[in-house]
This record gives C-alpha cells, sequence and structure tokens, in this order.
C-alpha cells in the first residue's frame, strides 16, 4: 500500500474527488432539469386526457374518440415519450398506420421529436410491417425469402388462370368474385382447408376448389397476394411459438391507429404480439396442422398496447374491416383502460355540428359530445351545378377568389369525391385555369399496360419462379413465341415437374414445338440471363429496369409505333425509371432493408426493395412520391377513402347526389348506407376552416348523362348551417319550367329542372365569361420554347424552361421557377409567355 492510499470508505473527501463529485452532481442536476423541460415539451399543447394517454403504463390502452379530437396526436407523442421518458429503444417500438403516407408523416414528426433515434423505428403500415417479418421468417413454412407479392391485378391474372384450368364457366364465375371472396377468407384467417371444409353448398364448395388450386400456384411461384401477407404473418406466429416470442420481446410496445379498419387477421396479428394469452384470440383459427410447436422457453410479459380509433369512421368493411375489433376491445384484451377525448381542435363549430348531425342518422353507434371551441367560423357554402363541368367550374373559380380574396394557399384545399373517375373534370378544368394540384390515387400509375410490363420483366428477374410475371412478358413485344408455343413450354414444366422458366431454357425438349418457336425462346431465354446477371451482381434498380426495356426489345417497338398513345407510354416508362433512380439513391428508402444496416450505409435498395416498394405503393392509394419532391401550395384531389386522417384548411366535398354518394351500390342496403355514411362523416371532418358541398344535377357516367336526386346526406344537414349559392340548375333543354313551382326559397335543393331564380342569373353570365376566356386562352398559339428561354406563368411567375419533349399541341416543357420548383406543364394549356 503506498503512502498516498487513503482509507477505505474515505476516498471520496480527497480533494480532487469531491470536485469531481460536485461536478457530476451538478451535471446530474442539469440533465434532471433537462429531462424535466424535455418530458413539458411533450405533454405541452395536450389535454388532460391527452396526457393520461400518453403517459399511460402498463395494461392495454384503448383512445376512442371522433374525428379531430387528437388522436393521432397523441400517438405520435406517445412514442416519443416512450423513447425519451420510458427509455424505450427505438427498436421495441412498432406503429401501425393506414397508409404509407400516413406513415411517413409521423415518422418526420417523431423525428422532429426525438431526433434521428426515430429511424430506426417500424412504423409502417400492417403490409410493410408483415412484409418485413416474412422476409426474415418465411422459409420455414416452405417459400423462399425472395418471394413476390401479388397486387389485384397479378392476382387477377392467376386466378383467370385457375378458373380455366377447372374448367369453370367464366361468365357465372369471374375472378374478381371468387378472388373477393378469397379475400374474405383469407380477412378471416380461413386457409383452403378450413374454407373447403366449411363450404355447405355447390357454389361455396367450387370457390373453395379455386381457393385450393390459386394458393398453390401462388406457392409454385413464391409469391404471396396481398392478403397473404397479413394472414401468413399470422399463421407462421401462431404455428411457431419461438418466432412469436422473438417478436413479442422485439415489440415491447405497439400502438396502431385507425384500430376501426383492422380486419379478423389484423387483430389476430396484434393478438399474437400482445395478449397475456396469445392462444385465446377470438375465433381464432387453429394453428396450422403440421407445425412443429413445441415449447417456446421462458415466455417474456406481454407488449404494451394502444389503440385509437373512432367507430363512426370505419370505411372499409368492404375490405373486412371489422368494427366489433374496437367494440369489444375491452373484452379482447381484459384489463385494458380506455380514455375517451371529447375536444375538437380541427374544425369549427359549424362544420362539428353539420358532421354530428349527419352521423347522428346512424343506428346503433355510442353518441358522442364532440365540442370545439374554435368558434363557429363561416358558414357551410352550397352549390348545384348544371353538369359535373358547371360544378367542377365553380371549384376552380372558388378556389380562385379563395386564394385572391382571403389569403389561402392551393396547397391548403382539398377536393374529395366518392369515385376515382372523378377526378378527371376537375383535372381538366384546373389544367385550363393553370391552377396546381396532384392527384392522390386514382391515377393507377402502375396500373398502366407498360408499367405493368416493365415490372414483370423486373419481377421475373427477381424471382424466375413467378410464372405469371414471365407469361406476361415471353412474347411482349411480340417476339414470335406464340400461344401454342407458350402451350408447349407448359406442357413440358409439367411433364417434368419443373419451373415455367426451367422449361423455357430447355425448350427445345418440348413435344410438338416449331423450331422457329425453339429459336425466339432461345434469344429470349438469352436476354433474360443477361440480365439476371446484372441482378446477381447488385446492379441499381433504375439501370437494370432501363437495360430490360432495351434489351428486350420493349422501347424499340414503342418506339417505331405510330400510336399517339405509345408515346405516352415511353413518357411513363421514363417517369417509372424515374421513379426507380430516386429510389435507388434514397437509403432510407428500401422497406425491408434492416434499418440498422441502412444507418450504417451497408446497405442499398436492391431490385428487391424496390419491387416491394412498388407493390406497396400501388396498393396503398397512392401516387409515387412526386419527382420534384415538390408537396405544397398545390390543391389535393382525392377519393374520401383516401383522406382519412388528414386535414385541411378548405374542403370541397363533390358529387353529393344519391347513386355517386352515396353509391348506388348501398342504395338498397342499410349496414352498406350507414357505411357511406361513416364515409361522409370523414369528409366533412376534414375540414378546419371553410367547407363546401356540391352536387351536378347531370352527370355523365360511362358516356350516357345521368339526372341523379340530390344526396340524402344534404337532407341531414342543417338547413341553417349551409349557405347555398346556387340551388337551381339553369334551365336546359331537358328542364321543365313547370316543375319549377313546386320549387320554394326555403328548400335549398329544389327538384330538377327548377328555373333559375332571378338575380342568381348573374353567375351563368360569369360563367359564360369564364368559359369565353378560356376558349380564348385554349385557341391562342403555343408558344414555341426551347431550353434556356425565360418565360412568364400567370401563377409560377417567371421561369426557366429546362427541356421540352414533344410538338405542336403535345409538346411538354419543363420549367424552374425557382423556390416553386421544376413544373411539366402541357404548353397548349399552360398560362405562359416567352419572354
Ligand atoms: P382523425 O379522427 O380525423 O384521425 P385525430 O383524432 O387523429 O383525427 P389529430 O389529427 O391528431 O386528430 O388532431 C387534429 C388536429 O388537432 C391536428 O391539427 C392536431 O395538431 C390538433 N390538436 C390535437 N390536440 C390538440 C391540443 N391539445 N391542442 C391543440 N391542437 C391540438
Ligand atoms: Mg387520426
Amino acid at each position: 500500500m503506498s503512502s498516498s492510499s487513503v482509507i477505505p470508505g474515505l476516498e471520496h473527501l480527497s480533494a480532487p474527488d469531491t470536485a469531481r463529485r460536485g461536478a457530476e452532481q451538478a451535471s446530474e442536476a442539469s440533465s434532471a432539469a433537462d429531462r424535466q423541460r424535455r418530458a413539458d415539451e411533450l405533454l405541452d399543447g395536450l389535454n388532460d386526457p391527452q396526457r393520461a394517454a400518453v403517459v399511460h403504463a402498463g395494461a392495454p390502452l384503448l383512445v376512442v374518440a371522433g374525428a379531430g379530437s387528437g388522436k393521432t396526436r397523441v400517438l405520435t407523442r406517445r412514442i416519443a415519450w416512450l423513447v425519451t421518458e420510458r427509455r424505450a429503444h427505438p427498436g421495441s417500438i412498432l406503429a401501425i398506420t393506414f397508409t404509407n403516407k400516413a406513415a411517413a408523416e409521423m415518422k418526420e414528426r417523431v423525428e422532429q421529436l426525438v431526433g434521428r433515434r426515430a429511424r430506426i423505428m417500424w412504423v409502417s403500415t400492417f403490409h410493410s410491417a408483415c412484409v418485413r417479418i416474412l422476409r426474415k421468417e418465411i422459409d420455414r413454412v416452405g417459400f423462399s425469402s425472395s418471394f413476390s407479392i401479388y397486387d389485384s391485378a397479378d392476382s387477377q391474372r392467376l386466378m383467370s388462370l385457375v378458373l380455366n384450368d377447372l374448367d369453370l364457366d367464366p361468365k357465372r364465375y369471374q375472378p374478381r368474385a371468387v378472388l373477393n371472396w378469397v379475400s374474405n377468407a383469407k380477412n378471416e384467417l380461413r386457409d383452403p382447408e378450413a374454407a373447403t371444409a366449411d363450404a355447405s353448398n355447390h357454389l361455396e364448395e367450387t370457390y373453395a376448389a379455386a381457393y385450393t388450386s390459386y394458393q398453390r400456384r401462388l406457392r409454385d411461384a413464391n409469391a404471396l397476394d396481398f392478403d397473404d401477407i397479413i394472414m401468413t404473418t399470422v399463421h407462421l406466429l401462431q404455428g411457431y411459438p419461438e418466432v412469436r416470442e422473438v417478436y413479442r420481446r422485439r415489440f415491447r410496445h405497439v400502438l396502431v391507429d385507425e384500430y376501426q379498419d383492422t380486419n379478423h387477421a389484423q387483430y389476430a396479428l396484434i393478438h399474437q404480439l400482445c395478449a397475456d394469452d396469445p392462444e385465446a384470440a377470438r375465433d381464432s383459427a387453429t394453428p396450422v396442422p403440421g407445425d412443429v410447436g413445441g415449447s417456446a422457453g421462458e415466455r417474456v410479459g406481454p407488449s404494451e398496447l394502444m389503440v385509437v380509433g373512432d367507430a363512426d369512421q370505419s370505411i372499409y368493411a368492404f375490405r373486412g374491416a371489422n368494427i366489433r375489433n374496437i367494440l369489444d376491445f375491452e373484452q379482447d384484451f381484459p384489463n385494458a383502460s380506455t380514455i375517451l377525448l371529447e375536444q375538437n381542435y380541427r374544425s369549427t363549430q359549424t362544420i362539428l355540428t353539420a358532421a354530428n348531425a349527419v352521423i347522428g342518422n346512424n343506428e346503433g353507434r355510442k353518441p358522442k359530445r364532440l365540442w370545439s371551441d374554435a368558434g363557429d367560423g363561416e358558414r357551410i357554402v352550397g352549390y348545384v351545378g348544371d353538369d359535373e363541368h358547371d360544378e367542377a367550374r365553380f371549384v376552380a373559380e372558388e378556389v380562385d377568389k379563395l386564394t385572391d380574396d382571403h389569403g389561402v394557399r392551393p396547397g391548403d384545399v382539398a377536393v374529395f369525391y366518392r369515385t376515382n373517375a372523378q377526378s378527371r373534370v376537375f383535372e381538366e378544368i384546373f389544367v385550363r385555369v393553370g391552377l396546381p394540384y396532384k392527384v392522390v390515387g386514382g391515377v393507377r400509375f402502375y396500373e398502366r399496360r407498360e408499367v405493368r410490363d416493365a415490372l414483370g420483366y423486373l419481377r421475373m428477374l427477381a424471382n424466375p419462379a413467378d410464372e405469371v410475371s414471365l407469361r406476361r412478358v415471353v412474347n411482349t413485344p411480340k417476339r414470335g413465341i406464340g400461344d401454342r408455343a407458350q402451350a408447349c413450354v407448359a406442357a413440358l414444366a409439367a411433364r417434368e415437374g419443373t419451373t415455367y422458366w426451367e422449361a423455357l431454357r430447355v425448350a427445345h425438349r418440348a413435344d410438338g414445338i416449331a423450331t422457329r418457336s425453339v429459336n425466339a425462346i432461345r434469344s429470349f431465354v438469352d436476354v433474360v440471363e443477361e440480365l439476371q446477371q446484372m441482378v446477381a451482381a447488385d446492379e441499381r434498380p433504375d439501370v437494370i429496369l432501363e437495360a430490360a426495356l432495351d434489351r428486350s426489345g420493349y422501347l424499340a417497338d414503342l418506339e417505331a409505333s405510330d400510336d399517339p398513345q405509345d408515346e405516352t407510354r415511353l413518357e411513363n416508362l421514363a417517369e417509372l425509371v424515374a421513379v426507380a433512380r430516386e429510389f435507388a439513391d434514397d437509403p432510407q428508402a428500401g422497406p425491408s432493408a434492416d434499418p440498422t444496416d441502412v444507418e450504417a450505409g451497408t446497405v442499398r435498395p436492391g431490385l428487391g426493395d424496390f419491387l416491394e416498394r412498388v407493390a406497396l405503393v400501388a396498393d396503398a392509394d397512392q401516387i409515387p412520391a412526386d419527382p420534384d419532391g415538390e408537396d405544397v401550395g398545390v390543391v389535393t384531389l382525392m377519393t374520401l377513402h383516401t383522406a382519412k386522417g388528414l386535414e385541411f384548411p378548405v374542403v370541397f366535398l363533390t358529387g353529393l347526389e344519391d347513386g355517386v354518394f352515396p353509391h348506388m351500390r348501398a342504395l338498397g342496403d342499410r349496414s352498406e348506407l350507414e357505411e357511406e355514411r361513416r364515409l361522409a362523416y370523414v369528409g366533412l371532418t376534414r375540414a378546419r376552416e371553410r367547407l363546401y358541398i356540391s352536387r351536378a344535377v347531370v352527370r355523365s357516367a360511362w358516356g350516357a348523362p345521368s339526372h341523379n336526386p340530390a344526396s340524402r346526406f344534404l337532407d341531414e344537414l342543417p338547413v341553417d348551417l349551409v349557405d347555398w349559392r346556387r340551388t337551381a340548375a339553369a334551365q336546359t333543354s331537358w328542364s321543365r319550367p313547370d316543375v319549377g313551382s313546386s320549387w320554394a326559397s326555403a328548400d335549398p335543393r329544389p327538384a330538377l329542372g327548377a328555373p333559375t331564380p332571378a338575380g342568381r342569373r348573374n353567375f351563368s353570365a360569369a360563367a359564360a365569361r369564364a368559359d369565353a376566356a378560356k376558349k380564348a386562352k385554349a385557341a391562342r398559339p403555343i408558344p414555341s420554347l426551347a431550353p434556356g428561354d425565360r418565360v412568364q406563368h400567370d401563377t409560377f411567375g417567371l421561369g426557366t424552361v429546362v427541356t421540352v419533349e414533344g410538338a405542336a399541341e403535345k409538346s411538354v416543357a419543363s420549367i424552374d421557377f425557382g423556390s416553386d420548383g421544376v413544373k411539366r406543364l402541357l404548353l397548349r394549356y399552360a398560362p405562359v409567355e416567352k419572354l
């Protein structure tokens, strides 16, 4: 022992140590103060029940509340709270949202609250989360981890093959109808055996047979369809307790937004992860037979679960969503607590009263007391158009007025409609008047033939067993491998028990195949093998895509065509390559890439990741991210279904006609009508400050004009809340002036054909003027532009031309408007002037 040693136990009294200790205490005190400040910040701007939900610990928690009461805000804050205050590892959090877009927004908000750590959390849709689990675990159930995901069009193609094989009359058994039935079975976790056992009549037996054979073919193709993604994950967790334990240990916190729209399979998934006794799920199917089962070792306690939702906003019953999941939460998770939120922070009282009045017509719901202290605000504005064009023109003009007179930006405005097809009319007029907009969903970019062909190439490259994709492209473009040759190859595959791809490689062995076909197949196989080498070398998805389009002769085929549509197809393919390039450049973009690897920069998103993203995005009713990354300042057009969870200062709810909204299909069915009414509730409650409701007296549906009566939901709005700007259709050839006598000014919705009330005609005059102005605009010469030219645009101001494609009527210019971003404009319509 050295002389400098001190008496044991009293070391801390030596001078330097005391100083250090003091500093530590000070820093602990300051970090405690920091923590307190952070905690306060996280709870800032929350009311009492919202705070209670954020800090709740332990038993499962249900937050039920009407629209705009802060459910999503609570969920987001809770994630931040878990990470910072409860020291949860970000990797132990699983948050489920309804769309990829909502997931991205939530992630961004959490990242703002807790920083970069947020990146390794799983914030995603059910589908994305399950795909990630399956990529790791699916080999246990006989798939390889490179499985393909079939979207609805692929599924239909496969089902057609199945029905054909079963020799079923295509008129009686339509692939769509059978698939619908199969999808319901999957959402209820009934596998083909269960469905066959349950079948109680000939029709069901036939469906079950189709289901069995469809599943077999999916398995042969190493592919899953959308519903399989969830069902397979649940079966995996049920059948392999050791796998379940891995995920129960991993996800200590599970949070689900929009819980009212979960279906049985999704409920079962949550139950597997969070229940005390995961084997006791409500009507759960028995675990997959033949599985190892066995002991899972020591079990961990249940994970903490929070779900938030609103039974009044359940709008996906047609996809198997089950309101019971929210109504029965307390039975499903004994010892659950429930928190109610009653203050709405989104909308004015006027908007809220209107929405409450409408939803109040649904039977058997729990009444809510939702209130707002935002004041009454503006009255709701109503408009009745002569036809859908008139309605759209009203919307465009009103947006214009709001931007001029009330400081509203186009980005504050959303236009909702019931079905995708209704967007076209709005797009037309918006393009004409130069109002910037985007359509969310409905563009169905990924359903265009050329896009699907291109993806078909990529998919069969990623997974050669994917027969649907391979057969889609084997003779596209036409290369002399006709139906007969394909049938010979299929027979060979069946005879030798190999995949279609393997059979193609040895096509010369096929019976009865023509030498010409064998040669054509040989060169196709050569091209594919060459492309496969690029995949094996981990080449970027965009590079592979371009090579595939080029070497397959696909581009050359389109370029040689003089069909104007093929020009658009080329543009769409260019767009797809751009999407792939953007994806490859963004290392955060790969949903299946392990986030920790991504963070370390060791993994680049590959072809498989790209295909996964595309499959998931295409389903979620979304368009790919705008290539400009430009997301503000444009009017959003979307269906009511897509609008769920979102909010906008100004909302136009259009097409309020019986037969349109509520949808024709729902008119004779009370429960479907109630679902439509919930959809109306969703639509009305998206608005923060201004709400417009409109309808058209005549609407062309599939070419034929139809006269639809006003939507019954309009009747349900309190009369004094609505300021009808125009209630009658203008005099038209089909109107009968005598009917007008029944028109009373107190009735907000006069009968069809009522004469234009005096004093309202000036609107028609204005409309005519607007029309004339637009015609003049349309007739003006198309500016001839070249890259580098300076231009002036009515809305975006000064810009510089970047590129010009196409000629004359079809010329499209990309113009850089500085802070407004780069816009692609069709010059025939765009209000631009060359300087
Ligand atoms: P929906 O049912 O439509 O999904 P929601 O219940 O999820 O709605 P949020 O979107 O979370 O509601 O919140 C609605 C709006 O109210 C948001 O703009 C949110 O920021 C705001 N908000 C929520 N709680 C508060 C609060 N305590 N104070 C101020 N604003 C709030
Ligand atoms: Mg929400």
